[in-house]
Formats: structure tokens, sequence, C-alpha cells
């Protein structure tokens, strides 16, 4: 493995994949305002919106500013992040009135979990009586 601070080919391809990943990334354009979206909130390190085919009355998304694929992805120094994540989530889903009745917080990752896009993303999916477990039996 190479030094955190060295310029070897390897380490140059891996910021450049990273680089190009992001600038690629669907959720990464709706963040800077490139592709429009339903914008319900947004900070310095949150942004939420609206699921462009909500699955649910209430059914919006909280994605990181930064670029992160896949929860497997997730470092100790994201904690705070995902944290914050979290807490807007729950903020949002008062503000919609779904506080009392309840709602999924979700995150798919990979593709078991059938994530379509590789920015990590917080689905919250509230107003009506869901099904567990989420998944056909057969
Ligand atoms: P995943 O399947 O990766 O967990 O969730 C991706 C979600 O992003 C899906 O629920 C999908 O409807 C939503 N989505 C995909 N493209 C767009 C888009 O362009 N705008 C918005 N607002 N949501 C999107
Ligand atoms: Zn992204």
């Amino acid at each position: 493995m190479c030094k955190l601070n060295c310029s070897c080919p390897n380490r140059q391809l891996f910021y450049y994949l990273i680089l190009t990943m992001s600038e690629n990334c669907l959720f990464c354009k709706i963040i800077k305002g490139e592709i429009p979206s339903k914008k319900i909130y947004e900070d310095d390190d949150v942004f939420a919106f609206y699921d462009i085919a909500p699955q649910a009355p209430v059914h919006f998304l909280v994605v990181p500013k930064r670029h992160i694929s896949t929860i497997m992805d997730m470092q100790p120094t994201d904690c705070e992040l995902v944290g914050k994540m979290l807490y807007r989530a729950q903020i949002i889903a008062k503000e919609l009135g779904i506080e009392e009745s309840g709602a999924r917080f979700v995150f798919n990752c990979k593709a078991d979990a059938g994530q379509t896009v590789f920015h990590i993303h917080l689905h919250v999916l509230g107003g009506q009586v869901m099904g567990w477990p989420p998944f056909p039996k057969d």
C-alpha cells in the first residue's frame, strides 16, 4: 500500500476515479443544481429533495453534499455527516406531518438491496402502513 502523500500512478488513478465518479453522479449534479429537483432543505453538509418516483404518499431523499458511493464506503470520519442526514430526515418528516404515524428510514446498499444511484441517500417513506419484511417471501 502506498503512503498517503505519495504521487504514484496508483494513487493518481484512485483520485482520478473518485473525481470522475462524482462528476458523473446524478445526485452530485442535483446538489449543484445542474439537474432540477424539488428541494426541501439544504445546508453546508446535507441536501434533501423529493424522490422523482415516490413509493409512498411521503417519499423524500436526504443526501450528503460530499460524494460517498455506498454505505459500505463509510469511514469513521463520516459518522457525524451521516448523523446529520438522519437528524435532518426526522426534522423534515415532522414538518411533513408524519411524526405520529411514523416512517421508514432506508439506505439501500449495492445490488442485493437494489441501489441504483451510487451516492448514499437516506429514503424517508411515510403516509401509509408498510409491510415487513420489505421483500417477497418466494
Ligand atoms: P436507490 O434505488 O438507489 O435506493 O434509490 C434511488 C432513488 O432515486 C429512487 O427512488 C429514484 O426514484 C430516485 N431518483 C432517480 N433519479 C432521480 C432524479 O433525477 N430526481 C429525483 N428527485 N429522484 C431520482
Ligand atoms: Zn455523488
